[in-house]
C-alpha cells in the first residue's frame, strides 16, 4: 500500500476507487494475519471475483476486481494454519 495507489488506484484495477481502497485494506490485513498471495494462477477462474489476497493492483488475470475475502479465504484465515506476521524488527 502506498499514498499514490490510495489516491488513484492503479491502471490495472477495473473497479471503482472505494472498492480499490477496501481491497487494499483487506489485502494488507490478510498479510498481518499471516495470509500470502495465492499460487499461480492467482485468478483461479476468469470471470469470477479475484481472491482478495491476489495481487489485484498489478494484474487481475481475467478475474473481476474484488475487495472482500472469498469464502474459502475466510475459512483458511479462521483455521489459523499460518503463523501471524513476524514482529517488526528495527
Ligand atoms: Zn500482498
Amino acid at each position: 500500500m502506498n499514498a499514490d495507489r490510495w489516491r488513484t488506484a492503479t491502471d490495472r484495477w477495473t473497479g471503482d476507487l472505494a472498492d480499490y481502497r477496501r481491497m487494499l485494506v483487506n489485502h494488507e490485513v490478510g498479510h498481518l494475519l499471516g495470509r500470502h498471495h495465492p499460487p499461480d494462477p492467482q485468478c483461479p477462474a476468469p470471470g469470477q471475483p479475484a481472491p482478495v489476497m491476489a495481487q489485484q493492483s498489478t494484474e487481475l488475470h481475467g478475474c473481476l476486481p474484488n475487495p472482500w475475502p472469498l469464502p474459502e479465504e475466510l475459512e483458511a484465515a479462521a483455521r489459523h494454519d499460518e503463523p501471524l506476521a513476524p514482529p517488526y524488527e528495527r
